[in-house]
């Protein structure tokens, strides 16, 4: 890890204070609440994978869509997955568009949800399925296996065609080609995390340590600011590449902090620049390079012009 100034103690500290921001302001931004409303461990399961996989844009915008999306859903998102059938709740679908996504490629998801529910119990079930042995690529193929899951179902019963639509490809994307896959760590995130008031901590069967930062360029601006990423490519090995210098603050848990660092840029209060206002009550401002230049810049302006006669 090459932490900006401080070392890895500044950045350690700097973190443990950015993780100790208080979560309620910024939970009410995130999709993720909508999976808090349920009491039932499976209605939160299904909930977080709807609320992550359609995480992408601007997240203002996206949570009435998903508002409306739940309350069609009713009071069990799991149970209405596997009563789904291709002509439930037309009109709302037809009229659904979330960015690049449309009702026709959430119906596709429901068919495959669906299928899934009826062989597996639970998510986790399908996540942790026999036949990856232990080791640090592991977890890389378990996603990339349950992520085909979800593309296994001829979706021509929704569409009328056999090829998936390009909403749904983006909606459900194949980690294996090399992508961030920013909304399936999202989603492993909120089920796999200790439950904090954020994360759900639903999944006991997958370690938290294996776990790989949702990237997105939030994560990735800041991450860059810190001295966590040189990558410049939001790649995959962006995401491990940051993963592992959160690793060396916290082996067991190093998405402790991603949930601060990618509200810092959502709610925006960060813009990769500096902004007194905001930088100087930033949790990692004396970390950020950004920021340490701003604090001496400000430090150098107020202190004491020296004036007076050294000289005779
Ligand atoms: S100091 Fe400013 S630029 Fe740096 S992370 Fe904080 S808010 Fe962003």
């Amino acid at each position: 890890m090459r932490a900006n100034g401080g070392g890895p103690e500044g950045l350690r500290e700097a973190l443990e204070r950015a993780a100790r921001l208080p979560r309620e302001p910024f939970l009410r931004n995130d999709p993720v609440q909508f999976a808090h409303r349920y009491p039932d461990p499976g209605d939160r399961e299904v909930a977080a994978l709807i609320g992550a996989l359609l995480a992408f844009g601007n997240v203002r915008a996206l949570l009435p869509k998903l508002e409306a999306l739940f309350q069609i859903l009713g009071p069990s998102p799991r149970r209405y997955a596997l009563e789904q059938l291709p002509w439930r709740d037309l009109g709302f679908f037809r009229s659904f568009r979330s960015r690049v996504y449309t009702g026709d490629d959430l119906r596709i998801l429901f068919l495959q949800l669906r299928a899934i529910l009826r062989e597996h119990a639970t998510l986790e079930d399908l996540f942790v399925a026999p036949g990856f042995p232990p080791g640090p690529e592991r977890h890389r193929m378990r996603l990339v296996a349950f992520a085909g899951a979800f593309r296994r179902l001829d979706p021509s019963p929704v569409t009328g065609r056999r090829a998936y639509p390009p909403g749904y490809r983006h909606l459900v994307t194949d980690p294996s080609r090399g992508g961030a896959s920013k909304r399936w760590n999202l989603f492993l995130r909120w089920v796999v995390r200790p439950s904090d008031g954020v994360d759900l901590g639903l999944w006991r069967r997958v370690d938290p340590a294996d776990l790989v930062v949702p990237l997105d360029v939030h994560v990735g601006r800041i991450s860059g600011l810190l001295g966590l990423r040189r990558r410049r490519t939001p790649d995959w090995e962006a995401a491990r590449e940051i993963t592992d210098g959160l690793r060396e603050i916290d082996p067991r848990d190093p998405l402790r902090f991603d949930f601060a660092l990618s509200h810092l840029g959502i709610s925006e209060r960060c813009r990769g620049r500096w902004v007194g206002e905001v930088c100087r009550e930033c949790a990692v401002a004396r970390i950020c390079r950004v920021g340490r230049r701003g604090l001496a810049r400000e430090a150098r302006a107020a202190a004491p012009v020296r004036t007076g006669g050294g000289r005779a």
